[in-house]
């Protein structure tokens, strides 16, 4: 194949795309191919090691073998029909779904994107309690419909000029280096009786409170450890739900299947999406058998769970088991890690390494101040050398590391030689 190379991609991309959508780097090579860890540039003849996983997708690796020839074999079968007619491939997916959920999460309703799963769990709360209101965080990111883009706690996610009436922004359980604070427990301390104030103003109306297990594109903040028992039993005094947004935490990133089993609660509602199609475009959001039975009104999503879709995701959950997937990323997660702890001692810029897993984020400050230029420029350096890492942060000052879990010891070793060298 001939490649037009990133010139003329910028070029299109300025021609006939929205420009709402930016990319990375000042100098962004074409990317033609990939295969596990890695990405390639036919046009450069350059190979990159991927530590972002587009945004936390790829956690089985890309174009990973057994995953591919599920989903080609399904394509090559049924393609699509719509759930106005019965096919195997989506209750499969919904029984071997209910098998990974934590507690008694047991029933799913399946759509396509992140977005549109944390819009189908809030409509469910709405449903079951029959309150309109919600809760979300500060540094949380949800969407990008109206609803769920109403409840980002990130500015710059939310790009409407009107928000939904009804929705609540609570403090944050992670404390800002641009506040001064630093004292994990009074934030979450903060954090707790923002909400309680607010379910205590907004009497019977709140249905639920949407949340990230560890915010990502908030810069991986992670809550003290008691935080979630905390926050369960204050939602139950006030027969609030709590919707766990799983969609970039999901599927073995942290080391558990979930993000929120690391805190020992199970939610009212769970919503993913990202890895669970390990690249097709397939979302879930998923509930008992109690709040799920509030939902009899018609819905359907065209696209949802179809055929193809669901073999995919099928085979995911299939790989994840098969290979151990969580061991690994946990293990793999403490020993990167380590690696950027030994990081923060050598270089003054770094101020707080945080994660689970294989969802790692290094903090870079200059003072109080949020280093995002430099975030940028390591970046940039790092592309260079052959190694994509992400960034994400309030103040887009987060190195982020969220690479395939397939990823290996030397891999990592390669990530912190070359991001020493970098800073
Ligand atoms: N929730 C979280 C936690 C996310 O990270 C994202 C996307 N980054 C979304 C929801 C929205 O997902 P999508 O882009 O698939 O609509």
């Amino acid at each position: 194949m001939d490649y037009i190379g990133p010139q003329e991609i910028l070029l299109k991309k300025h021609n006939y795309q929205i420009p709402c959508s930016a990319h990375f780097f000042n100098n962004p090579p074409q990317l033609t191919r990939a295969k596990m860890q890695y990405y390639y540039d036919d046009f450069n003849g350059k190979k990159y090691l991927d530590f972002f996983a587009g945004v936390s997708v790829m956690n089985c690796g890309h174009s990973n073998d057994e995953i591919i020839e599920a989903t080609i074999n399904q394509m090559k079968t049924l393609q699509h029909t719509t759930t106005i007619y019965l096919t195997q491939p989506i209750v499969d997916l919904a029984e071997e779904l209910s098998k990974v959920l934590p507690g008694d999460l047991n029933k799913s309703f399946f759509c396509l994107s992140g977005s549109e799963a944390n819009e189908g769990a809030m409509l469910l709360a709405k449903l079951y309690t029959g309150r309109n209101e919600f809760i979300y965080l500060d540094g949380g990111l949800h969407g990008r419909t109206h609803l769920t883009m109403s409840v980002n706690g990130i500015d710059m996610w939310r790009t409407s000029p009107t928000i939904e009436p009804g929705t609540h922004r609570a403090t944050s359980f992670y404390p800002d280096v641009v506040n001064n604070k630093f004292d994990k427990e009074h934030t979450m301390n903060e954090s707790l009786s923002s909400i309680e104030k607010i379910l205590i103003e907004r009497k019977d109306k709140i249905a639920a409170l949407i949340i990230e297990p560890i915010q990502g594109n908030g810069g991986i903040l992670t809550p003290y450890p008691s935080y979630f028992k905390k926050l369960q039993s204050l939602l139950k005094e006030h027969s609030t739900l709590l919707i766990a947004d799983e969609v970039q935490t999901g599927f073995a990133r942290t080391g558990k299947m979930f993000a929120i089993e690391n805190f020992g609660i199970t939610p009212d509602i769970m919503s993913m999406a990202k890895a669970l199609g390990n690249g097709q475009p397939i979302s879930a959001f998923s509930t008992t058998d109690k709040i799920a039975d509030s939902f009899t009104k018609p819905s359907a999503s065209t696209l949802g769970g179809n055929p193809v879709s669901s073999a995919a995701a099928l085979a995911v959950l299939n790989y994840i088991e098969k290979h151990a997937l969580q061991e690994h990323a946990k293990k793999m997660g403490d020993y990167l890690h380590i690696g950027l702890q030994y990081l923060k001692d050598q270089h003054e810029i770094i101020r707080d390494i945080r994660g689970y897993g294989l969802m790692q984020g290094a903090e870079l400050v200059e003072g109080v101040h949020p280093a995002g230029k430099k975030v940028d420029d390591v970046l940039e350096s790092m592309k260079d050398k052959g190694i994509l890492i992400g960034k994400n942060g309030i103040h887009r000052n987060v190195l982020a590391f969220q690479p395939p879990l397939i990823i290996t010891k030397d891999d990592i070793d390669v990530v912190i030689n070359t991001l020493d060298t970098v800073l």
